[in-house]
């Protein structure tokens, strides 16, 4: 058994669900509570948070069998472009990855991305082998004085695997960042320009309070310090920005003219989830009708014109 994420059931005909933005990625999780127990995860080891959460998302319970013809299907339409696995529980995870990817490798070409904890190099290599496309090595905080606040594990070990990934697979590292853990935006900045020197995708999160987790009574982000960090994320990704200035730890310019900043966040890609190619992430971090953080979809007009503006009104002058 495997378990889908709401929106993927709904995507694979398994479940009837009222949205207005689907996954374009099958979000699939295996195991059940970690043996890590980071404060904001509902699947710590001492959250007391129900298992069928991860982030905001509920997951159901499905059999692998019916899982891999229905992705295959829904891949071959266009209605996915990848398949993300997550696995949560360290015991035996390699053996069952294997096991799910090769299930899903039999009948279908989607690429696949999967997120667990891995520790050494041998167990990357295995996945590659397996047949996995991206593997995700999550980090979550954006410094070692936060990581040491909200994560068990080792800050040094957990960089130093990712590097190591990053060279083994080159262009096949993705990594998470939680904003709204505790960090600085600078701090936030220059991991996001680490990982990306190393050539690791980021996939940016908004921290999101679920019940049950150590965290629960902390605040999301301020929505203008999340757009300043998708932002800085996004010009990384297609000019390589490393001017930005900052004001006790909070970015105040880009390195940029306001009209030039404008003209490249024109399109709003930049609001829209970032991470692996194909993944948008549909409330994992919002409330219907709610603050959107990550946008699953393109944006409307008026939504790329207040996103810039709320960017703009909190730089310094200059951008
Ligand atoms: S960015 Fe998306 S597809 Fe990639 S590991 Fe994260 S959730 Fe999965």
């Amino acid at each position: 058994m495997i378990k889908l994420s709401a929106g993927t059931a709904h995507v694979l005909g398994m479940r009837k669900l009222s949205t207005d933005a689907l996954p374009t990625t099958a979000y699939m999780m295996s195991g059940e509570r970690c043996t890590h127990d980071c404060g904001f995860c509902p699947q710590a080891r001492n959250a007391s948070s129900r298992t069928d959460l991860l982030s905001r998302v509920t997951w159901s319970q499905c059999r692998i069998t019916d899982m891999v013809n229905r992705i295959r299907a829904a891949y071959e339409k266009g209605q996915l472009k990848r398949a993300c696995l997550q696995v949560v529980d360290g015991c035996k995870a390699i053996e069952q990855i294997k096991e799910i990817v090769k299930e899903i490798r039999n009948c279908s070409d989607i690429p696949i991305c999967v997120s667990a904890k891995v520790k050494r190099r041998e167990e990357i290599l295995a996945l590659a082998e397996a047949g996995v496309d991206r593997i995700g090595l999550a980090l979550d905080a954006a410094s070692e004085r936060v990581f040491r606040l909200t994560k068990t594990g080792n800050w040094q070990e957990t960089l130093d695997l990712i590097s190591e990934a990053a060279d083994l697979l080159p262009g096949r590292i993705s990594t998470h960042l939680i904003v709204g853990l505790g960090e600085t935006e600078e701090e936030m900045v220059n991991m996001i320009r680490y990982m990306r020197d190393l050539g690791v995708i980021v996939g940016l999160f908004a921290f999101t309070p679920v019940p049950g987790t150590r965290m629960v009574g902390m605040r999301p982000p301020r929505l203008d310090c999340y757009r300043r960090m998708q932002v800085a994320n996004y010009l990384m990704d297609i000019i390589n920005t490393g001017d930005c200035r900052f004001n006790s730890g909070r970015l105040i310019d880009f390195g940029l003219s306001a009209e030039l900043l404008t003209e490249y966040l024109k399109d709003g890609k930049a609001f829209e989830t970032s991470g692996c190619p194909g993944c948008n992430r549909p409330y994992y971090n919002e409330k219907p009708g709610g603050i959107i953080y990550n946008f699953p979809r393109p944006l409307s007009k008026s939504e790329i014109e207040e996103a810039i503006d709320i960017v703009l009104k909190t730089l310094d002058g200059r951008s």
